[in-house]
This record gives structure tokens, sequence and C-alpha cells, in this order.
């Protein structure tokens, strides 16, 4: 995998937490000695704190944060128009930025949450895979690359009280497919993992901030990490050109 990896340039959403972040350590670790980390997310500071762990064990890694709201298409424009020369030949986009607001009956969830959700988990996924693919296109190896798209168990079993993220999840597992359809002639690979539960700050953005809350969400399974997802995301991109990872559920054991 490290040698497959060697010299790439990743794209990662949604890096300054949880998967994202874990993802940009996993990559980071598996080559540390010749790789280029574009991570976004809209906490730039926090990003920069990944950078710092990152510098701290792989000096052959450069790392170019980003802040980077998904659901805002002219921030996309901005940040594929403004890479540095360095960070321009993309070879992996993770599409990993995604957030729950709230556990409601589907009548009771605001339009602001409906809007977030969406505007982030899918319009965001799409806009970020628009901007990226003419990069992939215009390689010149002759156009390749590696789109890796973090779904949920919660696009394949909807359950109530998440209906609307539910259906995001949904959404993206649809759009992915076809996509992959799509590029099937092409040397461009299109990955979905979908993750059951993996504790990260995912259950506190959901209470709005409350820790306690989060925390019940796991009583009685013991969760993933986002390191457990990490390896798979790496191990995906890692594989020969020929392989492609098309549609992976990762549970922990005992999750039903
Ligand atoms: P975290 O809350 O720990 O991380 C979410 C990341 O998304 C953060 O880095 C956050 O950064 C970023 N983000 C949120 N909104 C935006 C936005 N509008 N623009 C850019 N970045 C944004 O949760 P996870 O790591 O668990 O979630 C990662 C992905 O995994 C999500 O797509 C989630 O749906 C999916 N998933 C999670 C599961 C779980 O149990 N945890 C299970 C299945 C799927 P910032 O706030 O700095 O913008």
């Amino acid at each position: 995998t490290a040698a497959r990896l060697k010299g790439k340039t990743i794209v990662i959403t949604g890096a300054s937490s949880g998967i994202g972040r874990s993802c940009a350590v996993e990559f980071a670790r598996t080559q540390p000695d010749d790789l280029k980390l574009i991570l976004t997310a809209r906490r730039y500071d926090t990003l920069k704190e990944v950078a710092a762990e990152i510098a701290g064990f792989a000096k052959g890694v450069k790392v170019h944060p980003v802040k980077l709201d998904v659901s805002n298409p002219e921030e996309i424009d901005k940040f594929v128009g403004q890479l540095p020369d360095e960070f321009k030949e993309i070879d992996v986009l993770v599409n990993n930025a995604g957030l729950v607001k709230g556990v409601a009956q589907a009548p009771n969830i605001s339009p602001a949450d409906i809007n977030t959700m969406f505007s982030t988990n899918v319009t965001g996924v799409i806009a970020m895979t628009q901007a990226i693919l003419p990069i992939f296109k215009a390689r010149s190896d002759g156009g390749r690359g590696d789109i890796v798209n973090i779904g949920s168990i919660a696009g394949r079993e909807p359950y109530q009280g998440g209906s609307i993220y539910c259906a995001t999840k949904a959404a993206v597992r649809s759009f992915t497919d076809a996509l992959r359809k799509e590029l099937i002639a092409t040397r461009i690979r299109v990955i979905e993992i979908d993750p059951g539960q993996v504790e990260t700050e995912f259950s506190v953005v959901r209470f709005g901030g409350d820790k306690e809350k989060a925390k019940k969400v796991y009583e009685g399974v013991e969760p993933l990490t986002g390191e457990d997802i990490a390896e798979v995301v790496v191990f995906a991109v890692g594989r020969r050109e020929n392989v492609v990872l098309a549609d992976t559920l990762i549970f922990p054991s005992h999750q039903g």
C-alpha cells in the first residue's frame, strides 16, 4: 500500500475531526516519506493542529490546510482556483464531511436543519466531485484518480427519528453507484465505504454539543473508531488500479 500511495496528492473533506482526521493521519502513517495532503474543513485552526500532528511523525508529508465549507459552491470554486502549484495534480478525493442534526420525527424537522444536512451531505459531495473530476481528467498521465465517498448504514437501513439524515446517505449511495457506472470506461475509481457506529464528534454535533446525550448513543455497543474506518479507506486507495472496493459496509461486531 505504501508504494502505491507514494507521491499521491489526497484531498480530504471534514479532516478536522473524527473519520476525516483519522484518514489524514492514517495516509501519513502509511506513506510518511512522500505524500501530499490537502486537508479541508470549516475549522481552520483545528486543521492546523492536524497538520502539526502529522509533521511530528511524517517528515515527507506536505500538508496544505484549507478552510472550506462544502455546502458553499463559491468556496469550492475558490478552493480549486487557489490550489498551490505543487498540490494541483490531485489523485484522490475523500468525500467525508457530513453531519446529522437532532433526532426528530419527520414533521418536526426544521427547514434549516434539512437544508444543512442536504447541502453538506449531498450537494457537498456532488459539488466536490464535480470540481475534482476535471482535474483527474486533465492529468498529465492520462486521466485517473479515486473518489472515496463516506456513506453510512443509515443510507441502507433507515431508522425512526433520522429520516432526513438517512435520505441524505441514500442519496450519496445512488450518486456514487451511478457515477461509478458513468466512469466505468475510465481509470477513475469510485469507492463507497459505509460505516456503522463510529465514536467521533458526530453524535456531539447531532445533539448540539450535549456530550452526555452523545455518549448514551453507544450504550451496549463497542463502537468503531475513526482509525478503523481510515484503515479501510487507505486500504481501498492502496489497491492496484484494477481493484475497486465499490461498496463496503463496516460495522462494530455486535451492532445489530
Ligand atoms: P465528526 O463530527 O467527528 O466529523 C465531521 C467532519 O465534517 C468534521 O471534520 C467537520 O469539520 C466536517 N464538516 C461538517 N460540516 C461541514 C461543512 N459544511 N463543510 C466542511 N466540512 C464540514 O463526524 P464523523 O467523523 O463521524 O463523520 C464523518 C462522516 O462519516 C460523515 O459523512 C458521517 O455522516 C459519516 N458517518 C459517521 C458515522 C458515525 O457513527 N460517526 C456512521 C456512518 C457514517 P468542521 O466542523 O471543522 O467543518
